[in-house]
């Protein structure tokens, strides 16, 4: 990107934005590289204090044409957060807050910066935890494990990260806002109706999704952790159409996610560890 058109868009940003907007080399530099091998500078970074001001990233980065990124923690190992030219959006500094907690549904609303660690400390006094759990937990993030649909060593007992989103509020191409979860009967056609982006996400999935699904039933792997792809085997629930379902695993490009409302279960009362020996 040449340099002033790049100035002009921190400068778009900047006048709408209120939290950090950092075009300078340092940053671009520090978010050219995340724990994959790639390395590739972006314009620049923006770390959101609100859903508005994601809104505003989206929405002058989509009439500039310009590519966006959402980061967590960075921790991803296919270059999922780096990207040429970008405008990387980072959650962790400001969009970290548990928005409410329903222990009797075993549920939690939270915002996508914070990691699995720190949502499990504040869920481990209700009793309660959050199950995915790969290795980077203390670092990696709420949005990133739905982005990459992560897994983890107890995922064998407690499915993916798919298996436990049960809604997310997202932040479109244009920059309008929509809340995904599964819809049926007369709320579903009443989306399906709908004019604009939104409308025409779900047209477009419902179609794409029935005509895939003969496909999709013989070629999908049938594995315990597949998470490769979109997840268009998963996204038609019975009677209904749950495009959550498709963001997770979707790797940050097709929404940003500002919320998610995430399935809880109960921390069991005993752990214990066993090694087994093979000869
Ligand atoms: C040493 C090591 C061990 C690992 N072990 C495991 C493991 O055991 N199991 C496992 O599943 N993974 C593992 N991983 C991969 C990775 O750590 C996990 O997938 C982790 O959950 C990613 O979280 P993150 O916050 O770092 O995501 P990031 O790498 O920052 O992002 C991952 C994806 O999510 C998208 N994303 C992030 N936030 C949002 C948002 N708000 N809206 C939309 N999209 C978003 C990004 O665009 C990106 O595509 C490992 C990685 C390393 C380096």
């Amino acid at each position: 990107m040449a340099i002033s058109a790049r100035s002009d868009l921190a400068a778009d940003l900047r006048s709408v934005v209120q939290g950090e907007v950092r075009f300078d080399s340092y940053s671009r530099a520090l978010y050219s590289q995340d724990a994959s091998i790639y390395s590739m500078e972006p314009a620049g970074v923006v770390l959101p204090k609100s859903v508005e001001d994601t809104q505003a990233v989206l929405e002058i980065c989509n009439r500039n044409g310009v590519k966006v990124l959402s980061r967590g923690g960075g921790t991803g190992l296919s270059g999922q957060t780096v990207q040429e030219g970008a405008v990387v959006i980072d959650y962790t500094k400001y969009m970290h807050d548990v928005l409410e907690i329903n222990v009797e549904e075993q549920w939690v609303r939270t915002q996508p910066g914070i990691t699995l660690t720190e949502l499990n400390r504040q869920l481990r006094p209700h009793g309660l935890m959050f199950t995915p759990d790969p290795s980077t937990a203390s670092r990696a993030t709420v949005g990133g494990a739905m982005g990459n649909n992560s897994c983890g060593a107890h995922s064998i007992i407690y499915g993916k990260t798919v298996d436990h989103v049960l809604g997310q509020d997202v932040v479109l191409s244009d920059g309008g806002i929509a809340n995904f979860e599964n819809v049926s009967g007369a709320a579903l056609e009443a989306k399906l109706r709908v004019g604009g982006l939104e409308g025409d996400i779900y047209r477009t999935v419902r179609d794409v999704a029935s005509r895939a699904a003969p496909l999709v039933e013989a070629n999908f792997p049938k594995v315990l952790r597949r998470v490769g792809g979109y997840n268009l085997d998963l996204v038609n629930e019975p009677g209904g159409l749950n495009l959550a379902q498709l963001m997770v695993g979707s790797e940050g490009t097709l929404a940003a996610v500002t919320s998610a409302r995430l399935n809880l279960v109960k921390i069991p009362e005993f752990s214990g560890l066993a090694v087994l020996h093979f000869k």
